[in-house]
């Protein structure tokens, strides 16, 4: 088969970018490395090879995919080539993110936001400005079908209710509640966040995009990892490890698009930099950023309370004195059903709070490679938002009269993004305004790795958008 464009990675960068190349007309390999999950509109559109998300008895063996650390092998641990989530861990920053035919979408917590920082776009590349993305972001938002939870409509702790009435932290309509990718008139607010939504409630990229571009021609190697990139006479090569047979193929196209998320976009480029299959890039792993973000335990332990329930993110809220609250989302144990864990246990969690808080941080975190392993350079004293989201964490705890417990020392986020920014100079950046590589014709930057800075709001919505930003620059130039 020949293609003409090869997508790496299943997720916001990359299924957004095939289910346009593929409805412009192109034949286009959507390779990923983990494989189909077993949920209802995944069994509904006929794929047969499933494998379960981390429920029930596979709650331990389906959890992780993958854990990278400098501090281990350059392979890291791999416990299960099934499993859903891949944890990089680090002093300076340790990252979350996951691994299937949908990418993040199948553990994210279904928030699709514009960029809560002001002029995004504006005066990062020749081309691109907030006005020319603002369409982009348009069609990612209604293909996912988002809208805001409504006061008063009755979903199981709603902030936009909860904190009704609340004498410090509010949540009242002057505050805009994130858009969710989820399908409210289900009604089923119950196990559809971080583990998967077996039920279909929270909307997926795999079932949204993906299978349906199959139709159309779109073909799916799930279960292969990229291993290499290099040119070839056709243009671009990828070598390709099946996660079963551990065999090995080929793929050749004129165009190749990296979408397979910031950590491993990165890790393609510094590995076939190391074998000297690219060029340069001398921005390569410049602009690293964890969106803000910071991860706090609410150990509210309130009565009666079940806060597993709801909408994968159960809103935003604010303190009421404060008029710079950072982006602050509440969160409870949700699918805490699905894991096997003692009783006393699970009722106590039920009844605690996760709070997820981000802001634009400085982007100024350096990713390197060394002896075959990504390590992550960030200075939280360089990045003035983790103080005052700190700072806001101990207002809530206040506030409540509950402890909010965080790592401040230690920043996990996310939402990682840049080392593959955007920008003219290819001093400063590793991709221009279309996305595509200086310097390397045909060689293009789907994913989070290429945005210039920190949205300081959820950026699934920025990476869908770019993503179709360079999608339709291709198809353009056709
Ligand atoms: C717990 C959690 C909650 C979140 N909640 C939200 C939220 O509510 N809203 C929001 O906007 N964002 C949220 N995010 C962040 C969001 O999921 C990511 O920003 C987004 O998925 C990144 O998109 P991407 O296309 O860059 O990469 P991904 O979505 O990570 O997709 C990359 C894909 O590439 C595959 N891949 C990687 N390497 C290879 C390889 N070598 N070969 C083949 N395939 C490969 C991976 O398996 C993966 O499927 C959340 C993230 C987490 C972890």
């Amino acid at each position: 088969m020949t293609y003409d464009a090869i997508i790496i990675g299943s997720g916001f960068g990359g299924a957004f970018a095939a289910d346009h190349l593929v409805n412009a007309g192109m034949r286009v390999a959507l390779v990923e490395r983990g494989p189909w999950r077993d949920t209802a509109p995944v069994r509904a559109a006929g794929i047969t090879q499933r494998s379960p998300l981390p429920h029930g008895v596979h709650a331990l063996t389906h959890l992780v995919r993958r854990i990278t650390s400098p501090l281990l092998p350059a392979g890291g641990l791999s416990p299960h080539a099934h499993g859903l989530f891949d944890l990089h861990l680090e002093g300076d920053m340790s990252v979350v993110a996951s691994s299937g035919v949908g990418g993040g979408s199948h553990v994210y917590s279904a928030m699709n936001t514009r960029p809560a920082a002001e002029h995004y776009w504006d005066q990062r590349a020749d081309g691109i400005s907030d006005k020319t993305m603002a369409p982009y972001y348009g069609q990612a938002l209604a293909r996912m079908g988002a809208r805001a939870p409504r006061h008063g409509e009755g979903i199981p702790n709603f902030t936009g209710d909860r904190f009704s009435g609340h004498a410090l932290l509010h949540a009242d309509k002057t505050l805009q509640q994130p858009e969710m990718g989820f399908r409210f008139e289900r009604g089923a607010f119950r196990s559809n966040s971080y583990f998967g939504s077996a039920d279909g409630s929270k909307v997926t990229l795999d079932e949204l995009l993906v299978a349906p571009a199959m139709s159309k021609g779109l073909d799916v190697l799930d279960l292969h990892e990229a291993v290499d990139i290099g040119r070839s006479a056709r243009g671009w090569r990828v070598t390709l490890r099946h996660q079963g047979t551990g065999g090995y193929r080929h793929l050749d196209a004129p165009r190749l698009l990296l979408a397979a998320g910031t950590l491993n976009t990165m890790r393609l480029l510094f590995a076939a930099r190391a074998r000297g299959n690219l060029a340069a890039l001398p921005a390569l792993g410049l602009g690293f950023s964890g969106n803000g973000d910071m991860l706090g335990y609410w150990a509210c332990n309130d009565d009666g309370a079940d806060y597993s329930l709801g909408t994968p993110c159960h809103g935003r809220f604010a303190l009421r004195a404060d008029g710079e609250t950072p982006y602050l989302t509440s969160f409870g144990m949700n699918g805490i059903d699905d894991l096997p864990l003692p009783k006393i246990l699970r009722a106590r969690l039920r009844r605690d709070l996760i709070l997820v808080a981000m802001g634009a941080d400085e982007a100024n975190g350096v990713a390197r490679w060394r002896s075959g392993r990504l390590s992550l350079h960030y200075n939280r004293d360089a990045n003035p938002v983790l103080a005052r989201i700190s700072a806001t964490f101990r207002q809530i705890a206040q506030a409540s009269g509950k402890p909010v417990r965080s790592l401040r020392r230690y920043p996990v986020t996310v939402h990682p993004l840049g080392g593959a920014r955007v920008a003219d100079d290819p001093a400063l950046g590793v991709v221009n305004a279309s996305g595509a590589v200086h310097g390397h014709p045909g060689l293009y930057i789907a994913d989070a790795s290429a945005l210039p800075g920190a949205p300081g709001s959820p950026p699934s919505m920025s990476i869908a958008a770019w993503s179709l930003h360079v999608a339709h620059g291709i198809t353009a130039n056709t």
